[in-house]
């Protein structure tokens, strides 16, 4: 049965953007919880840790970007805690780039992004702030750039991570399911 109260991801038109839901903002600030980890906290799903994490392998964890660049920013990460892509096994980096193309198809299809970054950021002075290597996959939109980007370097409006979460688990959840009937 359709429900009709479907959000406007159903009909392909981009996310809207939304300000940070104020009881969110303590994070966001920078009260961060204290773990030695938070990417192993999110894979051990320690109750202390905020998890945006959408899905899992045996190997590795997709994760909503907690402060995201764009809306749909993902990181994909290795369950094992290694500082470097030197450090990942031969399954592990196939398991990610996996992963990496499922959620740019995703992202594409259902969110109709028309640019993608993905990279790392490795060791010191790469701008990293979390050790425990991690992928992020930055969706690009057509026109994403404000006068306030371009002159004040600022982004003011970001969408929340909690929503996002809700709303790409289910897209991916849908296409796993598609891709089960296709087997
Ligand atoms: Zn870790």
């Amino acid at each position: 049965m359709e429900n009709s109260d479907t959000n406007a991801f159903d009909d392909l038109t981009p996310p809207r953007m939304n300000l940070f839901s104020v009881n969110k903002l303590n994070y966001a600030r920078g009260d961060r919880p204290k773990v030695d980890c938070i990417l192993c906290g999110v894979k051990d799903k320690d109750p202390i840790v905020d998890n945006l994490s959408i899905a899992e392998t045996h190997l590795s964890v997709v994760s909503i970007n907690l402060y995201p660049y764009n809306p749909g920013h993902l990181i994909i990460f290795p369950k094992r805690h290694v500082l470097s892509i030197v450090d990942l096994t031969d399954e592990e980096a196939l398991d990610i780039h996996r992963l990496t193309t499922k959620a740019i198809q995703i992202l594409s299809k259902a969110w109709r992004a028309q640019g993608f970054n993905v990279g790392y950021n490795i060791g010191k002075n790469s701008g990293g702030s979390i050790p425990h290597i991690h992928e992020h996959i930055v969706p690009r939109f057509p026109n994403e750039a404000g006068f306030l980007d371009v002159f004040s370097n600022t982004r003011i409006v970001i969408y929340d991570p909690f929503q996002m979460k809700e709303e790409i688990q289910r897209l991916w959840n849908a296409e796993s399911s598609e891709s089960e009937k296709e087997k």
